[in-house]
């Protein structure tokens, strides 16, 4: 299972949030909320796979824009990426939240690939925030 291979970056590992945090006991459930939404947001996805994704931004400006993944086999892996497409829309400065939904309901690893992690620097991406498994997240900060 290659995309589980992130999760033994050390980063993400240090970075390992499930609930909300002692001293901002509102930011686990805000964090949730969101990545609840990205869930919803990957269920409509069409691709036939034991996994769904999805992506929510929160712009800059407060605008909150979405995508789910899109069909691999009509374009590179990678342009389909819902990370990818969402920030098409989300422009420069925006928090992410992605989610991987795997058929049992159960989160799964949703650390962005090393291909979009490059684009989410160029995007100045401020915070991502990723589920890793059941009930636990991660957050990236790329800059
Ligand atoms: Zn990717």
């Amino acid at each position: 299972m290659a995309e589980l291979a992130y999760a033994t970056d050390s980063k993400s590992v240090a970075e390992r949030h499930v609930g909300s945090s002692p001293t901002n006991p509102t930011r686990g459930l805000v964090m949730k909320y969101y990545l609840k939404l990205a869930v919803k947001i990957a269920k409509k996805g069409r691709e036939d796979r034991n996994y769904k994704l999805g992506c929510v931004a929160i712009r800059k400006d407060g605008v909150i824009v979405a995508a789910h993944n899109a069909m691999a086999k009509r374009m590179p892996f990678y342009s389909a990426h819902a990370e990818r497409r969402v920030i098409r829309k989300a422009g420069y400065g925006a928090t992410l939240f992605v989610a991987r939904i795997l058929s049992n309901g159960d989160w799964a690893m949703a650390k962005p690939c090393p291909t979009c992690q490059v684009v989410l620097k160029a995007r100045r991406v401020k915070r991502v925030i990723y589920t890793i498994g059941p009930g636990e997240y991660g957050v990236w900060e790329p800059c």
